[in-house]
């Protein structure tokens, strides 16, 4: 749960819980439930406070004295089994050795998450934003899974959590300059969804923007960079000024992030969905079709993001397991953010 989730507490779901975290289906040691999904340690920790903030546990601000008074007082309201309280109090010497070993100077915690749109912002419109991957069957245009991080992480997994950074950033980054905007993920579990079932997303949503997120896998390890693709001329792209220029904004964002958490990033520019071979019939998740353009007057802009090479170590510690992972990741995608709302903000 703390791994895949964030969540720390094992906090369950709640409606109330849809400002900090998404609702997920999960297997405990006391069955199936509903659970929270974090996107970030900093939300987790918002949400905690939030979770905590309920009626059940009004009253604790009066025992904050000593870990022991507040695990008491907390412990018995959280779950009625005898000896929990102690079971945890007896955790702390270990928590607290753990803590001093941890590098010092966390990031600084994000500005709460946007209120609901209120009708004075200005509205940018509706972004798309695809995780790649999913589940465990392949289907038409979309496998379970590609690459596996050197630490072990699956691409699909670290495709969700970076939309969900990506999401929060431009919910954000709207709300900070009085404005609104609509975001919706293609999938915000571990599911599959076909390259169509995606891309038909933008249309439902008369989305301006889709993008879909990816991370690359060589057997080579020293293979890294990021590169972000568009629908190829060859492949009947109805919009293909409009894309490049989307994924070029996407590429030039990204790649600058990534430079400023690591020199050794490389830009490997932005690339025909066919790889500059015509017959090749390039990413059903951009076809024109599937995302519903030849019904539209004003086509989506659609970009697809190969974010890194998972597959190299230098990755792996920068934006999969090492301490500043959380907060790399936060950096590239508010460059992200930042560049799609400037395509939106263009686009009336
Ligand atoms: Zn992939």
């Amino acid at each position: 749960m703390a791994k895949d989730h964030y969540n720390f507490g094992g906090l369950k779901w709640r409606k109330e819980m849809a400002l900090f975290a998404t609702k997920i289906s999960f297997e405990a040691h006391d069955g199936i439930d509903f659970y929270c999904k974090f996107a970030t340690i900093e939300n987790f920790i918002a949400g905690y406070w939030a979770f905590l903030n309920r009626a059940p546990y009004s009253g604790w601000e009066a025992h904050v004295g000593t870990p022991a008074d507040f695990i008491g007082f907390i412990g018995p309201i959280y779950t009625p089994s005898k000896g929990y309280a102690e079971k945890v109090l007896a955790l702390l010497p270990e928590a607290e050795a753990l803590l001093k070993a941890a590098p010092q100077g966390q990031p600084a915690p994000p500005a709460p998450p946007a209120p609901p749109a209120s009708p004075a912002l200005k509205a940018l419109g509706s972004i798309v934003i695809d995780p790649g991957h999913g589940g465990t069957a392949n289907l038409p245009g979309s496998n379970a899974n590609n690459a596996i991080s050197v630490s072990g992480v699956k691409e699909k997994k670290l495709t969700l959590d970076f939309a969900f950074i990506l999401r929060d950033e431009l919910r954000r980054q709207a709300t900070a300059k009085g404005e609104s905007i609509d975001v919706t993920l293609t999938r915000e579990t571990d599911v599959n969804l076909t390259g169509a079932d995606r891309a038909g997303q933008a249309f439902d949503q008369k989305a301006k923007l889709f993008l879909v997120i990816h991370f690359n896998g060589a057997a080579n390890p020293s293979a890294r960079g990021c590169e972000t693709f568009f629908r190829a001329k060859e492949n009947n792209n109805i919009n293909l000024a409009a894309d490049m220029e989307f994924a070029t904004a996407v590429q030039k964002a990204l790649f600058t992030a990534l430079k400023s958490i690591d020199s050794g990033a490389k830009d490997r520019g932005i690339k025909p969905d066919n790889q500059g071979n015509p017959s090749l019939p390039g990413f059903g998740v951009l076809n024109d079709k599937n995302l519903g353009n030849h019904k539209r007057s004003d086509p989506c802009r659609a970009a697809y993001i190969e974010a890194e090479f998972i597959t190299n170590p230098t990755v792996d510690k920068l934006l999969v397991s090492g301490p500043a992972a959380v907060a790399n990741r936060t950096k590239a995608m508010a460059a992200v953010a930042g560049a799609c709302l400037d395509q939106m903000r263009k686009i009336p």
